[in-house]
């Protein structure tokens, strides 16, 4: 079983021939909404596995709050512990061109309503899971109270330290370092992480690198790397793990569909090391469709996809 505590938003996706200027008024294209949110990415990745999996979190008392607990539900998503809050679900507005630069405003709306109490209440969840998967779109009070009732349970804690905190500062660093017993990150953010002025690439001193990451506090480290596939640093010898050759038509969620197929890995009792072969097909075949969740697979399409 997997818990994941976390955001959901409806995500509307305009395109546009230019970026407006403020002040500006243009035209854009038609309005696309899908399903999304990282919390919710990962979920719905993990559960289309055919792992139990429970996401906790809230919805508001909108229209979109059927759409999004309907798309979960439609992945297989444990939808019981996604309580219904007074007011606006989380949204996003994205303004996109056709350079693929955009602009992202979040309203976290229902989201923000997710505490320690809350949590709490659904603690039980947690517990009963083998892992508990977070990311930073929550507030960090709830990625601490719900590691502290995993931790307690013994339930293993896998954090994506995404997006990065902007007041991010050694303490911090240790306070997150404390929480995860894996930490996933991008090459970004593994370059904010730890304030390099370069990328980390396959040509990094990985061994380097992983010393770095401990003096932050860190131990169990995967590093994403795009089309470059993905590092294990564990104290043992860096692990590079091959991305599948694919020609993508769009990269947006895939470093959710990597976690989320991760973690259903991880709780059938897999190895890390499999568990990220696992990720790296999962998460090259979400690169082959439009969007975030509507391009993830079930067993079915990644096993024929790998075997093809
Ligand atoms: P994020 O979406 O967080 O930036 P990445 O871009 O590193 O994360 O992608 C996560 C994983 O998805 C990679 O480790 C890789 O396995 C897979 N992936 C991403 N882009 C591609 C691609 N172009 N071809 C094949 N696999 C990809």
């Amino acid at each position: 079983r997997v818990s994941i505590v976390g955001s959901m938003n409806a995500d509307n996706v305009v395109e546009v021939e230019t970026m407006p200027q403020p002040g500006e008024t243009i035209i854009g294209g038609p309005m696309a909404v899908h399903a999304g949110g990282k919390s919710a990415n990962q979920a719905a990745s993990c559960a289309r596995l055919q792992l139990h999996t429970d996401l906790i979190g809230a919805v508001g008392s909108d229209a979109s709050a059927e759409f999004l607990l309907h798309e979960l539900d439609d992945a297989g998503v444990g939808i019981g512990s996604i309580e219904h809050v007074e007011g606006p679900s989380g949204s996003t507005i994205i303004v996109v061109d056709p350079h693929g630069e955009n602009f992202i405003v979040v309203s976290s709306g229902a989201n923000g309503k997710v505490d320690g109490g809350f949590v709490h209440r659904h603690s039980e969840v947690i517990e009963r899971s083998d892992i508990l998967g977070l990311c930073l779109e929550a507030p960090l009070q709830v990625v601490a109270e719900s590691s502290r009732i995993a931790h307690a349970a013994h339930t293993r804690v896998v954090l994506n330290i995404s997006p990065m905190p902007e007041d991010l500062n050694p303490s911090l660093k240790h306070c997150l370092a404390d929480i995860a017993d894996i930490a996933v990150m991008n090459e970004h953010e593994t370059a904010q992480w730890l304030g390099l002025a370069y990328e980390p690439n396959l040509e990094s001193d990985w061994d380097d690198l992983h010393d770095q990451l401990c003096a932050t506090g860190l131990g169990r480290v995967v590093i994403t790397l795009g089309a470059a596939g993905s590092v294990i640093l564990d104290g043992s010898q860096a692990l590079h793990i091959p991305a599948f050759t694919v020609q993508p038509v769009d990269t947006t969620g895939a470093g959710d569909s990597f976690m989320g197929s991760m973690l259903a890995s991880l709780a059938s009792g897999n190895s890390l090391d499999s568990a990220c072969e696992v990720a790296s097909a999962v998460s090259a075949f979400s690169t082959l469709g439009k969007g975030a969740q509507s391009s993830y697979g079930d067993t079915q399409q990644i096993t024929d996809f790998v075997l093809n």
